[in-house]
């Protein structure tokens, strides 16, 4: 496959100590972009860094809670310093508390809200700053299927994603006059730790909704948001590109 130029773009990537995250801060390295990686997780995010650095791509990891604003704020600052620019934002970083509604703890919705919809406002907002000054920028946000079809037992994850589309749908036209893009992924069932947790019989279930047959590779995620923050998809904003095997046509 023809491989799509990001030589002299910086990218910050969140959430990207594993999964979708790191595979996509590795293809984005490989595609000739230089990579600031975050994450909760030091050790995770460390070893994304110097997977980037054996890449021959500058790389900086930044341990940060991506729902706190004063640690979001903290970290563009860092990353403006230490790269002078942000061209591409991937907000990916996110967690599932999955529980009945009447079961759901009041910390378990407001805790998925604020990781996976309230630090797509912030890091937008702190990076959409310098953007707006360079009259240029890609965003992706990692959104879901479940934002879109919704699941029994995931009422916070599945109005966090929800969020997440209109977010990016009105980030889009807000941005659109200053060369800024912004777009979102919907992966259906994605080889991850998050889905690794999940019962057999889950599992098996949901095979059973994917038209495709088979759950699908954090590379297949990335694959489609280095094509969203290339030239090729210049042309393309405020959509929701589904990777999901078919769950959802
Ligand atoms: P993952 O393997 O669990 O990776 C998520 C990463 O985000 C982890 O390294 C995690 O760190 C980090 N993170 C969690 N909370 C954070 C916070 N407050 N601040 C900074 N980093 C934080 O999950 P994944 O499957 O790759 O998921 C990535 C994204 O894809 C998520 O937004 C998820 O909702 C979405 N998605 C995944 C699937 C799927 O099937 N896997 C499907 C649809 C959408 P810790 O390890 O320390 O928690």
């Amino acid at each position: 496959m023809r491989k799509i130029e990001l030589l002299g773009k910086t990218a910050l990537v969140t959430g990207a100590g594993g999964g979708i995250g790191k595979a996509t801060a590795l293809l984005l390295a490989e595609s000739g972009a230089d990579v600031a990686v975050c994450d909760l997780n030091k050790e995770a995010v460390e070893a994304t860094e110097k997977e980037i650095l054996a890449l021959g791509r500058k790389a900086r990891a930044y341990t940060v809670d991506v729902s706190n604003a004063e640690q979001v704020q903290d970290m563009i600052k860092d990353v403006v310093a230490d790269f002078s620019k942000i061209d591409i934002l991937i907000n990916n970083a996110g967690i599932t508390r999955d529980n009945l509604l009447m079961r759901m703890k009041d910390e378990d919705w407001d805790l998925v809200l604020s990781v996976n919809l309230k630090s797509v406002f912030l890091l937008s907002k702190a990076v959409s700053r310098h953007m707006i000054k360079a009259r240029s920028g890609k965003i992706v946000n990692v959104a879901s299927v479940i934002g879109v079809i919704g699941n029994t037992g995931q009422a916070n994850y599945a109005a966090s994603k929800a969020g997440v589309i209109g977010l990016t749908k009105s980030l889009a036209k807000e941005f659109a006059s200053r060369n800024i893009t912004v777009n979102a992924v919907a992966p259906g069932f994605i080889k991850t730790a998050m889905t690794d947790k999940l019962s057999e019989e889950v599992k098996n279930k949901m095979l059973e909704d994917i038209p495709l047959g088979f759950l699908g590779e954090a590379s297949d995620v990335a694959k489609v948001i280095r094509f969203l923050v290339s030239e090729d998809a210049r042309y393309i904003t405020g959509q929701v590109m589904h990777i999901d095997g078919g769950m959802v046509m």
